[in-house]
Formats: structure tokens, sequence, C-alpha cells
């Protein structure tokens, strides 16, 4: 099969081309994963995390992608889920023990043996690929392939993450970043948060303006106040300086969620900005947010096709992904990537 592989960490700024476009094994599935015959995958921030070494894959060569939409191709000698021709979503959890105190308490994305999908086991950059059953997802008829990729990761996170926020119906949330998590986000909360007023903090007037066209009721620069504190706040940036601004916006015992894999060291030291009384103190908490579960997939991917959310998206061929990559670390956004086989 042909695929798109990862063979050596590197630089974005001393190539424009990291992955090989290649002819490799299409893979065999285990007794109880399924063979999927991939029709499109997302391309997401975290490929440029892997292929820069922020989150590196365990060994190479690495067929990355963790949004992957295609048809059941063939099953193990012991997998009974599907059907072949079955259409299934992949999403970022390829895997995870099932036996630890984590996977038995709703807490699989914690688990020791968490394997990623596209970093710890091939991914979707390829015409083929294969998961345990168990971590496969039917897709909602109303989505279109294209459509339902992207959200097997921005919008599984972003359900996440709203979800750990704690957000009560009519209490005030800001969302610091406006990418495409946070789109989603504000389409999830005007839906089952409807007193909710959103408050959103983006560096561009442009992402400020298309905020407000979405229902939020404020948007500002990064280090601006709010009209009013607010209860919760999700960052979707790869930066320092929202962490530190968001925490003043904050209400006594409000929390910040930290919605990314890892942050870039560009602007650590506005950590030295943090001040006790103003940042941290009443009570204030700061969390992350590390990967997903089944259950944020399954229960996103039900809420957006009731809401329904569907995503504006562009597609490349499989063979130039590295534009599609290129192209996100350079901001060139215009809707979700995603690879289309064939
Ligand atoms: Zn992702
Ligand atoms: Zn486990």
């Amino acid at each position: 099969m042909k695929a798109m592989t990862l063979h050596h960490m590197c630089s974005l700024k001393d190539t424009q081309e990291p992955l090989r476009y290649e002819e490799v094994d299409t893979p065999i599935p285990q007794a109880h994963a399924i063979l999927v015959k991939v029709s499109v995958c997302g391309v997401c921030h975290t490929e440029l995390d892997e292929i820069e070494g922020r989150t590196p894959p365990p060994h190479f060569p690495m067929i990355p992608g963790h949004q992957v939409v295609g048809q059941v191709a063939s099953c193990g000698d012991e997998a009974t889920r599907f059907q072949v021709g079955d259409r299934v979503g992949i999403a970022w959890i390829h895997s995870a023990c099932g036996t630890c105190h984590y996977c038995l308490s709703d807490q699989e994305n914690l688990c020791p043996d968490f394997r990623a999908t596209g970093r710890d086991a091939n991914g979707g950059y390829a015409e083929y690929m294969t998961v345990p059953e168990a971590f496969a997802y039917p897709i909602p008829h109303v989505f279109s392939d294209a459509e339902a990729a992207p959200l097997l990761c921005a919008g599984a996170i972003g359900y996440r993450s709203l979800r750990l926020s704690g957000l009560q119906n009519g209490q005030a949330l800001g969302l610091t970043g406006f990418g495409a998590s946070a789109h989603l986000v504000l389409k999830m909360v005007s839906h089952n948060y409807p007193d909710s007023e959103v408050f959103v903090f983006a560096r561009s007037e442009k992402e400020r303006m298309f905020a407000r066209e979405l229902g939020a009721v404020w948007s500002g620069d990064t280090a601006e106040r709010t009209p009013q504190l607010l209860h919760t706040i999700i960052d979707t940036t790869p930066a320092w300086k929202p962490v530190v601004e968001a925490l003043k916006n904050l209400v006594p015992g409000g929390r910040l969620i930290i919605n990314a894999i890892r942050k870039e060291d560009a602007d650590k030291n506005l950590l030295l900005r943090l001040d006790y009384p103003a940042h941290l103190w009443l009570e204030k908490e700061i969390k992350s947010v590390a990967n997903v579960a089944r259950r944020d997939v399954r229960e996103f991917l039900d809420l957006a096709a009731e809401i329904p959310i569907k995503p504006e998206y562009e597609t490349f061929a499989l063979e130039d992904a590295n534009t599609a990559l290129i192209e996100l670390k350079h901001r060139k956004i215009r809707g979700a990537k995603v690879l289309q086989m064939e």
C-alpha cells in the first residue's frame, strides 16, 4: 500500500518534506483487530509535535494520522463487532490496557499503556491501517467521511475539555485561542449550556470578529480583561502568555483548562510574570487535558450529529500531506485539512 512515513524527527525550519511517500506492506489485523481501508484522514497540529519531537514516536518509521474514517476491509479471527464494508472512525486513543486502575475507573486516557494512533501505532496517512475493534466507532449517517474526520480529534478533545471544565448552565466560559477545537466548543456550549455566555480571546481581529459571528458575547486580545470574571476558561493555544493572562479573569475557585498536548517554549519566560495573589490565590485551579477516552469520542459524535456540527474542510491528496502540514505550521488555515485517499 501507499503511505506517508516519518523516518526521523526534524525541524520544519530545515525541511518542507518531513514525510516520505512510499510503498509499505499492508498491515494484517491481529485476532481482536480490524483492517480499515482509509477513506479520509484529518491533519492535526499534533503531527507537527510528533515530527518536531515534542511528543516523539517511540520507533521509526511511523505512519502518522489519528482522525481516520474508512471501511472495514477485513476482521481478525476473533473480531466480531463489525462486518466487512462497515464505516468506522478511529481517533487518538488506539488502545489501553483495560485492566489498570485508570482503565477501570473511566480514565483510560491516563493508562500507563495508553497507545496513540499515528504515534505509538501506525495511523491513517496510508491506504490501510489496523486498530483493535473495541477502539473503532460507527460514524453517524449525517456526516460524510470528510466531515466526520476532523470531529474525531478537535471535537472529541474539545468535548473532554468542556466536561473537565465543570461548566454549569448559566456560568460564563472563556476560550483563549480560537482554532478548530474552540469553534466546536462554542457550538457545543450554545446547544448544551444555552444560558452560558462565551468570551473569546484571540490574537487577530479576524478571529475575534469570527467568534462574535458564531455567538460569543465578547471577544478581545489575549491580554485584555473581560467585563466580568469567568467561571472557567479553556486554553487551546501552544503558548504560555494566554495561560498567565487568563488566570486574572477567573472568579475565585475558577478553573483554567489547558487543552494542549505540548506547549512550545518560545515565550516560556512569561511565566515569571505569574503573580500569586492576582493569578492563583482564592483557590483557582489549572488542569490539563490528556488524550481522549472512548467515551469522549462516542458522546461527541452523537452530540455533533444531533446539533448538527459539520466542519468546513479542504482536501489534499495523500502524497500532498507535507504541503498540508507546512500550511498548518504557518497557520494557513481555511477549515480543517483532510487527506483524501485515491
Ligand atoms: Zn489531533
Ligand atoms: Zn490501563
